[in-house]
């Protein structure tokens, strides 16, 4: 890895699209009713996030094979691995795969990324290997399979575990954030523009970073509430832009990459 570059390397974000669906607000916001509002539709997107700095290239999640899974209704517009080929990236050459959270739709392809570090919040490793041990897997939001590459990457290791705020790279931070799950990781990117704020599902879409709306799924309300509110200081403090994970309008706020990767990615930064 590229360790030596300076905190000044410009570094470029593209956000990938491999799955979507469409979902009822009622469905997906906690308590959504509370609000007196229409109800309604929103288009969600399934993504993952490659961000490059120089030689060095690092990804945000990495999606699954949703034909293999077939979980929630998810449809399959670009398998990772043909996204990945699309933007130009060779998953034996990523660097770094940094886990937003150990969820099937964000760890699905890690088995890809045979040589990268992996950096996952310790929170989240503490309450998913000890679920597994204790058989609790049944039912849950990620299986055995997602977890074995992170075991792997443990016993190679290439897993480094985040228990506070720490820049894991040059003008990259990650920060532990509960409510969703319980060791969540934001990603704060220095770009050449102000910054951006990954907010993955710690923020599914626009409303709940505006409204700081919570969603329905969650191991901790207050936490998410919590964390919604420390996604925003945390932007108005460092001038940053937060990207909800899941939200299609994202993609209509950015310019699509250029040549082959156009119909799979937009450039965030
Ligand atoms: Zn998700």
């Amino acid at each position: 890895m590229a360790e030596t570059q300076g905190s000044t390397s410009p570094i470029t974000v593209w956000q990938v699209k491999y799955g979507e669906r469409v979902v009822r607000r009622s469905d997906v916001l906690h308590d959504y009713a509370q609000y007196g509002l229409p109800d309604g539709d929103l288009d969600m997107d399934y993504n993952f996030w490659v961000l490059r700095a120089g030689e060095t290239t690092i990804l945000v999640d990495t999606g699954y094979d949703i034909p293999a899974r077939d979980w929630l209704g998810e449809i399959s517009v670009t398998p990772p691995p043909v996204g990945l080929e699309l933007a130009g990236v060779d998953p034996a050459e990523v660097d770094m795969v940094i886990t937003s959270h150990f969820h099937y739709d964000h760890i699905g392809e890690l088995h890809l990324f045979e040589n990268a570090q992996i950096v996952s919040g310790r929170a989240e490793y503490d309450y998913w290997f000890g679920k597994w041990q204790a058989g609790q897997l049944e039912g849950e939001f990620t299986t055995a399979e997602n977890l074995e590459p992170v075991k792997r990457a443990e016993e190679e290791g290439r897993l480094r575990l985040i228990d506070e705020e720490t820049e894991v790279f040059p003008g990259i931070t990650v920060y532990p954030i509960g409510g969703h799950c319980p060791g969540e990781l934001l990603t704060r990117i220095d770009t050449a523009d102000g910054g951006l704020i990954l907010a993955v599902d710690a923020a599914h879409f626009y409303e709940q970073i505006e409204h700081e709306w919570p969603f329905f799924a969650h191991t901790d309300l207050e936490e998410m509430k919590q964390g919604l509110a420390f996604i925003n200081r945390l932007a108005a403090e460092t001038g940053a832009t937060v990207i909800p994970g899941h939200d299609a309008r994202v993609r209509d706020r950015y310019p699509a990459a250029p040549g082959r990767a156009a119909d799979v990615a937009n450039v965030l930064g």
